[in-house]
């Protein structure tokens, strides 16, 4: 169930055989840098290069990434190794490795100087190929912790790069730390009416509405993350914690787990108690409720595990524009 349920949402899907053995090889990028069939995924700013759109594309809306030869890729500051690419529909054949570079304000100009080429994962999420979404979430995610990993917790000293981008080592103790992902919880909740229950976060723009979602504390499940975060945004108890899927959410950091859970025999659904500092509003949605008001109240977006989780509660696709990003 969890797995079909994961293999739709946007930035789970993966067509990358991250291929861990041949990380670890000293010579890799030098073999790769002259491997005529490797590819690389520039990065700049978080963004990737979109090829520009075929006839085809154009039409349906779709676009696939721009991926360089190694020798074209201008000075860059730091280089990771995806693994093989498993797409046997896109240019690239099955088997072709793939890079990612982080491209300096300057080196990506030489590449690319038209910025409107350069576009983020979030507005990519839903138009990329499979192996294109994945491996830009792969690339965004590790050069993200590299950026904010560069000393050695221990010591302080900063650390060098190992394992085609997947180690970092200090220099002075010889340690090693490895790539870190944040795990959030976020719970489509229902009452005995079979309502859902939306909040609208402080950091969000008016009148935009979600299913809450909280970190994962250390120590804890996610079963016991889920029944926390929710009282303490609502001010209610779930129980009945189910899970349903996962989907990485490079922005920065984070992986997100979705659950649904039902409000607890001896709660009252009225009873909601927003925290006011990171939920102002809380309401409860029946479907026919959510489907009259989608546009009105802006709901989830495409690519968030949000959205799946609701359509999965609905039954349908929210209609267009719910999500308050025009058709
Ligand atoms: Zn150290």
């Amino acid at each position: 169930m969890s797995f079909a349920f994961t293999a739709r949402l946007p930035l789970s899907r993966h067509e990358v055989d991250r291929d861990h053995i041949r990380r670890a090889s000293d010579t890799l990028f030098e073999t790769l840098r002259t491997d005529a069939a490797a590819r690389v995924l520039p990065l700049w700013r978080g963004k990737a290069l979109v090829a520009v759109a075929s006839a085809a594309e154009r039409e349906t809306g779709r676009a696939h990434l721009e991926l360089v030869r190694p020798g074209l890729v201008p000075d860059s500051l730091l280089t990771l190794y995806l693994g093989l690419s498993l797409a046997t529909d896109l240019e690239e054949p099955a088997g072709t490795p793939l890079l990612a570079t982080v491209l300096s304000d300057e080196a990506a100009a030489d590449l690319e100087p038209d910025e409107g080429r350069w576009i983020g994962l979030r507005q990519l999420a839903t138009v990329l190929p499979d192996r294109d979404t994945g491996a830009f979430a792969e690339a965004l995610a590790l050069a993200n912790w590299h950026a904010s990993h560069g000393h050695c917790p221990r010591c302080g000293a900063e650390t060098t790069v190992e394992d085609g981008g997947w180690t970092r080592r200090c220099p002075v103790d010889g340690s090693q730390v490895f790539p870190r992902t944040d795990p959030a919880v976020i719970v489509l909740i229902t009452d005995d009416a079979d309502r859902i229950l939306l909040g609208s976060n402080a950091m969000w723009e008016q009148n935009r509405y979600s299913l809450l979602a909280g970190f994962v504390e250390p120590g804890e499940s996610l079963e016991s993350a889920v029944l926390r975060e929710m009282h303490e945004e609502s001010g209610l108890r779930v129980t009945d914690a189910e899970y349903l899927g996962s989907q990485p959410w490079p922005f920065p950091a984070s992986i997100m787990c979705g659950f649904t859970a039902r409000l607890a025999d001896d709660q009252q659904p009225q009873d909601l108690l927003p925290d006011g500092e990171e939920i102002l509003d809380l309401r409860w949605f029946t479907r026919d409720e959510v489907r009259a008001e989608a546009g009105r109240v802006i709901l989830p977006g495409a690519a968030s595990i949000a959205r799946a989780l609701l359509e999965h509660w609905l039954g349908e696709p929210l209609p267009a524009g719910a999500d308050g990003v025009r058709a």
